[in-house]
């Protein structure tokens, strides 16, 4: 009967138990109003700052302790990190305390901090780079700042892709090939590797000690040419079963194969070159009009970093929904690629794919009804049951029908 179909289609394909429900809804709530409050909270502070002259009572106190622009920079820039640091505090000790509460979380408060340091140290080091280098060319170029800076991006944006697992990840986690820990699972992984034609190097699959921290399970690509790798979560072992992480696997192979990383460096080119120019244009209008009155006189002094990170969270948080739209779509794609890449290795690729999700969904509290609005904006994958129910409808080896990107062997 036609309307019993459309009946069970409605049902979820991972329900969750009531009680869990009710915390996924709740969680859902709450990192949403973590988001968005987080960030208005920012803008709000960050303006009154501004108003309140801020900019050119720090610029002064760096005015002070030496005549040239290079060492005020070395004093300004730390100062302003450090204060959006502070201001971004609250939202992170909320989110950890949510995260904590709901289980999601089992890292201590004291090794919590321990990372917090960690993290501020690397921001204020990357951050003197990044502004320093930014004012530098809003002084020599005051016209074309924003093109040279969006020039300076790219290399910085390469070269930080291809250091991040060698240098930036290493400080917060422990990286061991997987290949030590567990042989016989790299085993399975080849077969998958092989079945998409690929040959993943076995000191490339790493294993991740995210049970320090988290219970949820996740895996990922990341690093770029001889950095390359994926990265499995160790509490994926302990979540998926055996067919569910092939799965996991696989969708992380497709990042890997289909060229997400590139992919994804290339289409932020194209993004920070119109945010960059959208910056250049509304700092010179906000100096123009408003510099008198906020202790700023130009744009590439030092009067203005607070009025630069203001803009950069408020661009930040527009661009938002950009880079998830595009997120969402190279996810979706590997998605179809873990499923197709697994078909033939498991007696049913379809029920292990969806089955890998239901987990999932169960162990990170996944809404199964996210507001569409905080899918759009803050969702940089789609969510867990429509992911499912996607799963559970694609079925290319139909007659008549091809996979999209790993052809069935013969006979399958
Ligand atoms: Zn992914």
């Amino acid at each position: 009967m036609p309307a019993d179909v459309t009946a069970f289609a409605a049902q979820p394909l991972c329900p969750l138990p009531p009680d869990k429900l009710r915390a996924a809804i709740e969680l859902g709530h709450w990192r949403a109003g973590l988001i968005f409050g987080g960030t208005a909270w920012l803008v709000l502070t960050l303006w009154l700052l501004v108003r309140l002259r801020a900019g050119a009572a720090i610029a002064r106190l760096a005015a002070g302790v030496s005549s040239r622009a290079g060492v005020q920079g070395l004093v300004a820039i730390p100062i302003w990190i450090l204060i959006l640091s502070a201001l971004e505090l609250p939202a992170s000790i909320l989110g950890h305390h949510v995260g904590l509460h709901y289980g999601l979380s089992v890292e201590k408060w004291p090794a919590w901090w321990v990372d917090w340091l960690e993290s501020t140290g690397l921001t204020l080091v990357l951050g003197v780079a990044v502004l320093g280098s930014l004012y530098g060319l809003i002084r020599w170029s005051p016209r074309r700042w924003w093109l040279w800076f969006w020039a300076f991006t790219l290399p910085v944006e390469v070269l930080l892709t291809f250091a991040a697992p060698l240098v930036i990840d290493p400080l917060f986690n422990h990286f061991t090939p997987l290949a030590q820990t567990d042989p016989a699972l790299v085993d399975q992984l080849e077969r998958v590797a092989a079945r998409g034609g690929l040959e993943i190097p076995r000191n490339r699959i790493f294993l991740m000690d995210a049970s320090r921290r988290a219970t949820g399970a996740n895996a990922y690509v990341t690093g770029l040419g001889a950095s390359k790798r994926i990265v499995v979560w160790d509490t994926t072992l302990k979540i998926e079963s055996p067919q569910e992480i092939l799965f996991t696997y696989g969708h992380e192979q497709g990042h890997y194969v289909l060229h997400h990383i590139p992919k994804g460096i290339a289409f932020s080119a194209v993004v920070f070159f119109v945010f960059y120019w959208i910056a250049f244009r509304v700092s010179g209008w906000l100096v123009r009009t408003r510099g008198e009155r906020w202790g700023i006189e130009s744009a590439g002094c030092w009067s203005s970093l607070g009025l630069a990170l203001l803009l950069a969270v408020v661009l930040n948080f527009l661009a938002q929904p950009i880079a998830n739209t595009f997120s969402r779509a190279v996810e979706h794609q590997a998605d179809v690629y873990g499923e197709e890449v697994i078909h033939g290795l498991v007696p049913d690729a379809q029920a292990a794919t969806v089955s890998s999700f239901c987990s999932d969904a169960v162990v990170w509290l996944d809404d199964p009804q996210p507001n569409r609005f905080v899918e759009f904006w803050t969702y940089s994958h789609p969510s867990t049951e429509e992911r499912a129910q996607f799963a559970a409808h694609y079925d290319p080896w139909l007659a008549g029908e091809h996979p999209r990107y790993v052809q069935s062997p013969g006979g399958l």
